[in-house]
């Protein structure tokens, strides 16, 4: 057998444990809940791998046994379960090898540096095993991994080294993992059995596992604080908003109440009991590339995995178990992947969260609202990756629109309040919520009081393209072909803006279309602008533009050149279809063909294609304002070239 070794930390838990130890966090209480947690998931591992070798789990049941020593100032969280081997002593606790912990790392270096962030993160999302430092001056977990005559300790101060090292047999656990804290000085109160039983009855009363407290006086008898029924198996008379909570708390990890929870026993073709909730909070791990959901199965009170998709990929963010009746124990990795008991289940499992979502929106629309800000963005992929209940997702959605800029808006309101000939459902797709807002695109709507959906996740690029409609309405966006805005009547029909003359105002498109050349396909009049003189659009039958950029094909486009779009009641446009008209100003003329493609390349995100074109112009025109007399405050003092628009 190896002797004592002493190692560093990785790294990033040297740092998170410096944090742990310095911080005054405000409820050090967590730490108990992150070991019992620890415990349980150890004893049901083992009541899992006993199911293949029955001889792993000996005599007696499974339990966890809690010792506080006030003469010692010394708490102690005992398991019978799978325990550890010194590699995985070494591996668990000396690195941040879990999931969890590595978000934290992330939004720690984010933070870099704060450690008042830190612990407010540390509050939010818990760090498991290392919060005990929070408490404890030293940390020694002795472990026997189950079956294995070798046993490990592994202790620690939370500075930046660890020690490991054999433990003879006799002073070990026959099985599983003993977690020894010395506490500090202000924290003794931990050894105070009072206080352990409060904390255990407040945040673990209903963990799967009987939880005991032992005395450590000779006449203290050990006593049983849980008795480790799984909640989900009583009825729900029995239990309370607040038993649903804590266990909330208690399987997801989480420090946030459920915004939603849904407990039923499921009979039928199979039977099973899903206990499921709907986080008020997105989680750091929301958009992991894996997709996978986090719902445990049981089988009949075995823990099985938390591995199974036992949800759509786009309610994710659900959490909670299922226990099934019928499915059989020793489900393999494949089973998991390919048994039609499980699809059976994970179909009839979505379509209850969609439904009790739904029921949510009707009923409690604040909750609701708090769901869609936090998974709006995930539950929208199923807009796109599920056909079949697409129009039940589009009744969960909420949009930003023109109209209702600070969300909550719903489709069939939109409908409701579609304007005289209005066919379609506007959008507008972009990366960026306050450029969106601000579109030139926007205008002509604006003008006829025409909603437009704003679109600025990433996920809405998807399944816009998609969405064949929704109660018959084709979703259109306002920066593609021709918007048939003309039919929709003017707000303000008063005051109807002076328009160029027709013909002028073709004379001046063909000019431009010449000076421009291929860089547009076509340059034309439309009813989309109200008070920028031009904008670019996609042509009829091509992709979007703002779409493509999102979907990262920008430039793979179909060799479709924009549309150039000249507002004809802009008083730029008006002046330049006169003087098209007259024949003259041909330089003026070809510099503003020019400006104003790049101004509308610009409004949508984009640099002027042609730079050197586009800047040449704008410095013959800053040169035409600056000679001009109304501004000729400073022309005097700057020798300007060229001016006069003879740009050629
Ligand atoms: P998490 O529980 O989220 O995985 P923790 O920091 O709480 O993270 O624990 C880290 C790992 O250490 C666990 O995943 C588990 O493998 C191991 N571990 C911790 N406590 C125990 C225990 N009592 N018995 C067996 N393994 C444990
Ligand atoms: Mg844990």
């Amino acid at each position: 057998m190896s002797q004592a070794e002493t190692r560093a930390f990785e790294a990033d838990v040297a740092r998170l444990l410096h944090l742990m130890v310095h911080s005054v966090y405000s409820s050090p209480d967590v730490f108990l809940r992150e070991l019992i947690s620890n415990a349980a998931d150890a004893c049901e591992k083992l009541r899992h791998t006993a199911q293949t070798d029955a001889s792993l789990m000996g005599e007696g049941g499974l339990a966890i046994t809690i010792t506080p020593d006030k003469a010692a100032g010394r708490l102690t969280i005992a398991d019978n379960g799978i325990g550890m081997s010194r590699d995985e002593l070494i591996e668990n606790l000396g690195t941040m090898a879990r999931s969890g912990t590595e978000k934290f790392r992330r939004a720690l270096e984010e933070k870099d540096g704060e450690a008042k962030e830190g612990k407010a993160l540390i509050g939010q999302f818990g760090v498991g095993f290392y919060s005990a430092f929070m408490v404890a001056s030293e940390v020694s977990v002795v472990s026997r991994a189950a079956g294995s005559a070798e046993a490990w300790r592994w202790t620690s101060n939370g500075s930046g080294e660890f020690t490991i090292a054999p433990v003879p047999a006799d002073d070990a656990p026959a099985r599983g993992t003993t977690v020894t804290l010395t506490l500090r000085e202000d924290h003794t109160d931990y050894a105070e059995e009072a206080t352990i039983e409060r904390l255990v009855k407040h945040h673990s009363a209903h963990v799967p596992v009987p939880i005991l407290i032992a005395g450590t006086g000779e006449e203290d008898a050990t006593r049983e604080l849980v008795d480790g029924t799984a909640l989900w198996a009583k009825p729900k008379s029995e239990i309370t908003a607040e038993e649903y909570n804590d266990f909330y708390r208690f399987t997801a990890g989480a420090f946030d109440e459920p915004a939603l929870t849904i407990h039923a026993r499921v009979e039928g073709r199979q039977e099973y009991t899903q206990l499921l909730f709907v986080p008020s909070m997105a989680p750091f791990d929301l958009f992991e590339p894996d997709r996978k959901g986090r719902i445990k199965l049981y089988v009949r009170r075995v823990f099985i995995t938390d591995d199974a998709p036992l949800i759509a990929p786009y309610l994710r963010f659900v959490r909670g178990l299922v226990d099934s009746e019928d499915l059989p124990l020793n489900l393999s990795r494949e089973m998991l992947q390919t048994n039609p008991m499980l699809t059976q289940m994970k179909n009839a499992i979505t379509r209850r969260v969609l439904t009790e979502l739904k029921k949510l929106a009707d009923t409690d629309a604040e909750t609701y609202a708090k769901v869609w800000d936090a998974f709006g963005p995930v539950l929208k992929e199923g807009l796109y990756e599920d056909a079949e209940r697409r129009d039940e997702i589009f009744a969960l959605a909420r949009f930003k629109t023109t109209t209702h800029p600070d969300g909550g808006r719903k489709l069939a309101d939109y409908i409701a309040d579609l304007k005289d000939n209005q066919t379609a459902i506007y959008y507008a797709v972009g990366e960026d919520h306050a450029r969106l807002a601000a579109s030139p695109h926007l205008e002509g709507f604006a003008a006829r009081g025409v909603e437009v959906l704003l679109l600025s996740d990433p996920v809405d690029a998807f399944w816009v393209r998609t969405a064949l409609g929704f109660e018959g309405k084709p979703f259109k966006s306002v920066t593609q072909g021709s918007a048939d805005l003309d039919q929709i009547a003017l707000k303000d029909t008063k005051h109807v803006p002076e328009e160029a003359k027709a013909s002028d105002i073709a004379t001046l498109s063909a000019l431009i279309k010449e000076t421009l050349g291929e860089r547009v396909s076509e340059v034309k009049t439309s009813a989309r602008l109200a008070t920028s003189p031009a904008c670019l659009v996609a042509p009829d039958m091509g992709y979007d533009k703002a779409l493509e950029k999102i979907v990262g094909r920008q430039g793979q486009g179909l060799g479709m050149k924009p549309i150039l779009e000249l507002n004809p009641s802009h008083p730029l446009i008006r002046e330049l279809s006169a003087r098209a008209a007259t024949g003259g100003a041909a330089d003026t003329i070809g510099d503003a063909a020019w400006l104003l493609l790049g101004a509308a390349q610009i409004m949508d995100g984009d640099a002027p294609a042609d730079a050197t074109e586009f800047n040449t112009r704008l410095m013959t025109a800053m040169a035409a304002f600056v000679k001009s007399p109304a501004r000729s405050d400073h022309a005097d003092s700057i020798a300007v070239e060229g001016g006069d628009g003879n740009g050629d």
